[in-house]
């Protein structure tokens, strides 16, 4: 059986508890490896190594070196595309269809930021004051912690670790406990790619065990996560204590919105995949398709019908549209929220139970679900599910749309189905909402900055704009000469 140790300075490096967790197969619920669980001590080590490299090797290398080092990395993730691919899927049970695809991009984070990494400039100010010369600098913020969710590890280490670097920092990371395998194997890649030891370090274990103390560690300058809600705010809260920036990318409960005048089998296509792509566990799910009535009928009719059709399965094969749950607490969840759904009065009109058909193995497995006659104000509309649960919600006007849209805690992502542009353009503007598509559905891209509005998160990540999550600004004043002025006066 596989074994991962920690990755900190360069080196594999066992647990100091000398303590281990299994990893398992969410298809066959096998456990193919073992995983290094870390405690304080490992945070401890990770994060002074870190700030090791910061103030030493890390500091001497110029930006066009930082960046040629990410290109590298770019380089090398492309070449290993196909393999880290089979580990999300082995670790994971996302589909090897998305996974091809989506590891083969990642590169395009690390290329996009290594770019980037010289073009950071400050500014030389037009002083107000006489015999002044002012001008600013852009300074990496120090040691970063980065702390990622169980259901995209890699994508969503790429969003923080490429910025991170080409602005200077260095960086510990703690996937989810879930999913591990492939963040501290990437650490090899890491290797290969010629980065200095300790400029990144990958350790594992539970939130509480090590993720905490890490945030909470004094050599940690800054935290970007991605995770719940729940898990975020007490991040913020230990962060306070620091007073210390944080990145939030968190949950969300995000409508996909159906006028009557938008190309109708897109939309459908739009609404499933929505949803039910990585059976539903992704932060941008369209979890509340709201349709307008005057179709209402028609689309809930076509939507079971496409749903209904969907190849339930074995996720390295690519006939399979909807795989396992990732996680065991993650597979009861999804199951309670369809009893509160029940109870709520909502009608199921597709699944509703756990799927045993052809193809299922292992207990993760849950039925593409969708409950119409939902109420905005109902639980199973209001709460993060993060699995294949889609509630219908009928409205009539465009006002209608929007007041639902936007009644919610969360703001991360919005979908709008239209052919009038008029339209698009209301919408795109009146939904709060990090991210909104137009006639399109879960498009991310290196380039396009992505994060949350109110309870969805703080800060962005991709885009030019990411990488200031990762600076510090310092204005340097230079007198042009000395006098002895009067002290007690402010200049
Ligand atoms: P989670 O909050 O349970 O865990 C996320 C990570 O935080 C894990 O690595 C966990 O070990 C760690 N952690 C938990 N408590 C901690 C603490 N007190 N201190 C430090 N670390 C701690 O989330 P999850 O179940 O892994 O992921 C699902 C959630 O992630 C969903 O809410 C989803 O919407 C969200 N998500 C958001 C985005 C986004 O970009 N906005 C992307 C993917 C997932």
């Amino acid at each position: 059986m596989k074994t991962y140790q920690h990755y900190i300075n360069g080196e594999w490096v066992e647990p100091s508890s000398g303590e281990w967790f299994d990893t398992e197969n969410p298809y066959t619920g096998e456990v193919w490896a073992k995983v290094a669980r870390g405690s304080a001590q490992d945070a401890d080590r990770a994060a002074r190594a870190a700030k090791v490299a910061f103030e030493g090797e890390w500091a001497e290398i110029r930006p066009t070196q930082r960046g040629k080092l990410l290109v590298k990395l770019a380089e090398i993730v492309e070449r290993e595309a196909g393999r880290l691919a089979e580990l999300e899927v082995r670790d994971n049970g996302k589909l090897i269809a998305e996974m091809s695809a989506q590891t083969k991009y990642l590169a395009e984070w690390y290329r996009y930021f290594g770019g980037l990494a010289d073009k950071v400039e400050g500014a030389v100010l037009p002083s107000d004051r006489p015999g002044v010369f002012n001008f600013t600098r852009h300074e990496p913020l120090g040691v970063i912690a980065m702390i990622t969710a169980w259901n995209s590890p890699l994508l969503l280490l790429a969003w923080k670790l490429a910025p991170a670097l080409a602005a200077g920092n260095t960086a510990v990371i703690k996937p989810s406990e879930f999913t591990s395998a492939s963040s501290l194997e990437f650490m090899e890649l890491v290797a290969e790619a010629g980065f200095p030891r300790g400029v990144v370090n990958c350790i594992s274990g539970m939130g509480l065990e090590i993720g905490q103390p890490l945030v909470d560690h004094p050599e940690v300058s800054k935290v970007a996560f991605t995770g719940s809600d729940v898990a975020g705010q007490r991040i913020y809260e230990s962060a306070a204590k620091k007073i210390m920036p944080v990145t939030l990318e968190l949950g969300g409960k995000s409508p996909n919105i159906v006028f009557e005048d938008a190309d109708f089998e897109a939309a459908v296509m739009g609404a499933i995949s929505g949803i039910f792509a990585a059976t539903g566990q992704t932060c941008i799910a369209g979890s509340r398709l709201l349709v307008q009535r005057s179709i209402h009928e028609k689309f809930v009719k076509r939507l079971v019908e496409v749903a209904g059709e969907a190849n339930i399965g074995d996720p390295m094969s690519l006939e399979t549209h909807v795989g396992p749950v990732t996680t065991p607490p993650q597979y009861q969840k999804i199951l309670d929220y369809i009893d509160i759904a029940r109870d709520d009065g909502a009608k199921c009109v597709l699944g509703g139970k756990p799927y045993t058909g052809e193809g299922a193995r292992g207990k993760r497995f849950i039925e593409p679900t969708i409950f119409t006659e939902v109420r905005n104000d109902m639980r199973i509309a209001q709460e993060e599910v993060f699995g294949p649960i889609l509630s219908v919600i009928p409205f009539d006007t465009e006002e209608e749309a929007v007041e639902i849209g936007n009644d919610v805690v969360f703001g991360l992502a919005a979908g709008v189905w239209t052919s009038e542009i008029g339209r698009a353009l209301r919408m795109s503007e009146k939904l709060k909402a990090g991210t909104v598509w137009v006639n399109t559905y879960r498009a991310v891209s290196f380039m396009s900055p992505f994060g949350g509005y109110k309870r969805s998160g703080q800060g962005r990540e991709s885009g030019k704009e990411a990488i200031k999550e990762f600076l510090q600004t310092k204005s340097v004043w230079i007198a042009q000469q000395t006098t002895a002025a009067n002290p007690f006066i402010m200049r």
